[in-house]
Parts: C-alpha cells; sequence; structure tokens
C-alpha cells in the first residue's frame, strides 16, 4: 500500500498557565454559533473547563468523539498532588454526563479545530488563550493511503463485468484459501 502525507494539528495544554478565564469556551461557542458570532454559550463549547479555584484546578477539555455506552470502569489521576475527578480527562459524549452535548438537542459536540473558509491561522481558543496555556502546532506525517470503499466497489464492478460474477468470486474464494494455509 502506498504512503500519503498526512497533516497532524495538536493543541498543547499547559494546564500551570491556565487560570481558568474562559475565553476559550467563550470564543468557541461564538465561533460555532449560527450565523457567526451572533451568541455565545459557553455551553454549546467544544472546549470544557474544569475549574475548581479553592483546590487550584483548572483543566480545559476537548470534545473528542461520541460513545453510545459510557465505559465499565473509571480512572483517577493524582497529578502534582491534585486529585481529578474520574471522567476529568476523558472527551467523549457519553451517556453518563450531560457535556459535550448540545443543550437544546442533546446532540453531541466535537472539536473541530475550527475549520473554516478561508482557513484560520491557528483554532480560535488558542488565538484567545491570552496566558498561552493552549498552543498550537502541525506536523507531517506518513501514513498508509486508505483504500475507499467505493473504489473497491469500482474495482470489483468492473472485473464482474470483464469476466463474470461467477469467476470473481470462484477467484476471491480461492485467494482467501491460499492465503489462510
Ligand atoms: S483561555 Fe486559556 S487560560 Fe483561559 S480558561 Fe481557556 S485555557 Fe485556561
Ligand atoms: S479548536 Fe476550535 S472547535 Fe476546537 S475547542 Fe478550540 S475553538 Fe472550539
Amino acid at each position: 500500500m502506498s504512503k500519503v502525507k498526512k497533516k497532524i494539528k495538536v493543541i498543547k495544554i499547559d494546564l500551570d498557565k491556565c487560570n481558568g478565564c474562559r475565553a476559550c469556551e467563550v470564543i468557541c461557542s461564538s465561533f460555532h454559533a449560527k450565523p457567526k458570532y451572533s451568541s455565545n454559550n459557553p455551553a454549546r463549547s467544544r472546549i470544557r473547563l474544569i475549574r475548581e479555584p479553592l483546590r487550584d484546578v483548572y483543566l480545559p477539555v476537548y470534545a473528542g468523539e461520541y460513545t453510545k455506552a459510557e465505559c465499565m470502569g473509571r480512572d483517577k489521576y493524582v497529578i502534582d498532588g491534585k486529585e481529578y475527578n474520574e471522567c476529568d480527562f476523558c472527551r467523549a459524549s457519553c451517556p453518563s454526563r450531560d457535556v459535550f452535548k448540545e443543550p437544546d438537542s442533546g446532540l453531541p459536540l466535537k472539536c473541530d479545530m475550527c475549520e473554516d473558509d478561508p482557513p484560520q491561522e491557528k483554532p480560535l481558543c488558542v488565538q484567545w488563550c491570552l496566558n498561552d496555556a493552549l498552543t498550537y502546532e502541525e506536523r507531517e506525517e506518513e501514513v498508509e493511503e486508505e483504500v475507499k470503499q467505493e473504489d473497491v466497489e469500482i474495482g470489483l464492478e468492473s472485473m464482474i463485468n470483464q469476466y463474470g460474477l461467477q469467476k470473481v468470486m470462484d477467484t476471491i474464494a480461492r485467494i482467501s484459501i491460499s492465503k489462510k494455509e
């Protein structure tokens, strides 16, 4: 399989620099409002701040993938003597809690790195974090080229047209047996 270059986008989070100002939540919800910048409601943000000033806990967490089921176990992290709650570091929009869900519809929210046309120079939350707690990096990685399902189907269809369905099925069966041996 051939290799292709893929752009990896990373937001680095420095917890020691975050002071809990919540500017990241405000700008994210405003950027994703429809129309853009027409309102702001941090409950609609794709970054959420876990903020406990009495324990000096300020933890920005990005919304990740939606999950249908909650996980079977929980983790507790202790970092620099501070204990974090179960689920604090989790990015999932999950049935066991309310975060990362659109408040009106309940639909899951996911960080899209502020995809825009023309593209933003940096994600908005990074631009608005005046304490440099969030920094943006890009790098390129070589990855295996993904084979698209539709390309496989087009290839198979043209072989079926040329050799007939039975012949193609017999060949696939023969190849899969020889691969197993
Ligand atoms: S804008 Fe920066 S300093 Fe403010 S809460 Fe967000 S990450 Fe923390
Ligand atoms: S990168 Fe963009 S979409 Fe993701 S949390 Fe930051 S502002 Fe929101």
